[in-house]
């Protein structure tokens, strides 16, 4: 297998998050983090982001024991960490922000070590799309250029989230941000409106509901998971999207044929990040857990065509 390394910017955070399930407190999450380390069960990761002197040394470590390289992320003396929190009820799809606290990444300029310029696979993981941008500018000539965000800074930057989309092969959105930025109710005209605007694939994230691919004028659909255990749906969407670009990049090539099985792998990821809180459960999770699961979905997905089951 190749191992071209997943270069990713986007918010590392302590996040508080409640749900019917339980609770957590100040606990390791963001976006960077939750990608990055589902990305990494399949290549290595070069991880782009600001932390205040208030985030656990024991997170570094266990980032850095991932196969995480962390020259490309800068620790602010005395700076605070950005804060998340947030719930859910019982409709686990939609998450309830109490409150956002940017901290130290209000004042944040990336700086991309020259060792990451190369990157072939880059993920704009969700945060302030100037940040995204700035990114952009910086990366040589990616391969492949992915980009996440969500209604915080749809509200907020609409005019930046346009520009990123502009300038990247592909997005990854739920349903309701789909619509959102485009104003179209159908999923299936607000991916083509998507793509009008730049990105030649676009991925829906549905929840638990599966995830639909965009890609030129062919269509794919993952199937949803019959998962029996689920305390916390916070990092689902991060991590589809890191095992997504993770699994990408391990392959070396951007077929349509690679993204349909990078969608199962990121349907995998997510339905096991959703079982505990935090990234609680990607710490246990082995490389044979996730080729069970995959070939799971591989069944759930399978059916024969009328006339061959009758014949
Ligand atoms: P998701 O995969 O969509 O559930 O993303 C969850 C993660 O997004 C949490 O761990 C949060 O720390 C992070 N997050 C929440 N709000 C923002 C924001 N405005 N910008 C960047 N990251 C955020």
């Amino acid at each position: 297998m190749a191992t071209s390394p997943v270069l990713i910017v986007g918010s590392m955070a302590l996040d508080s998050v409640r749900t019917p399930a339980g609770s957590v407190q100040d606990a390791l999450g963001g976006a960077a983090d939750y990608s990055g380390v589902a990305a990494s069960f399949f290549s290595p990761v070069q991880l782009v982001g600001v932390v205040g002197d208030d985030f656990p040394k024991e997170h570094l470590e266990y980032l850095e024991s991932r196969n995480i390289d962390l020259q490309g992320v800068q620790i602010v003396r005395g700076g605070k960490t950005f804060r998340w929190s947030g719930f859910y009820d019982f409709d686990l799809n939609v998450a309830h922000t109490m409150d956002t606290k940017l901290n130290v990444f209000a004042n944040f300029k990336p700086e991309i070590p020259e060792t990451y310029r190369d990157a072939q696979y880059v993920f704009l993981a969700n945060i302030d799309p100037e940040l995204q941008l700035q990114v952009l500018d910086q990366v040589r000539k990616p391969r492949l250029t992915v980009c996440d965000t969500m209604n915080f800074w749809i509200d907020r930057k609409l005019d930046e989230v346009v520009e990123v989309l502009k300038r990247v092969d592909m997005v990854f959105l739920n349903d309701a941000e789909a619509r959102q930025i485009t104003g179209h109710l159908s999923v299936v005209k607000a991916a083509r409106a998507l793509q009008a605007l730049g990105p030649k694939t676009v991925i829906v994230k549905k929840g638990e509901h599966g995830a639909l691919l965009f890609h030129g004028r062919d269509h794919f659909s993952a199937p949803s998971y019959p998962l029996e255990d689920i305390a916390d749906p916070t990092g689902a969407g991060d991590s589809f999207a890191g095992g997504f670009i993770g699994y990408v990049a391990s392959q070396g090539n951007i077929s349509e044929r690679t993204f349909r099985r990078g969608v199962i792998y990121g349907s995998v990821m997510a339905s096991y990040n959703v079982e505990d809180f935090s990234l609680n459960r990607l710490r246990s999770l082995t490389m044979e857990d996730i080729n069970r699961r995959y070939s799971e979905f591989k069944e759930i997905a399978f059916f024969e065509a009328l006339e061959e089951a009758t014949a």
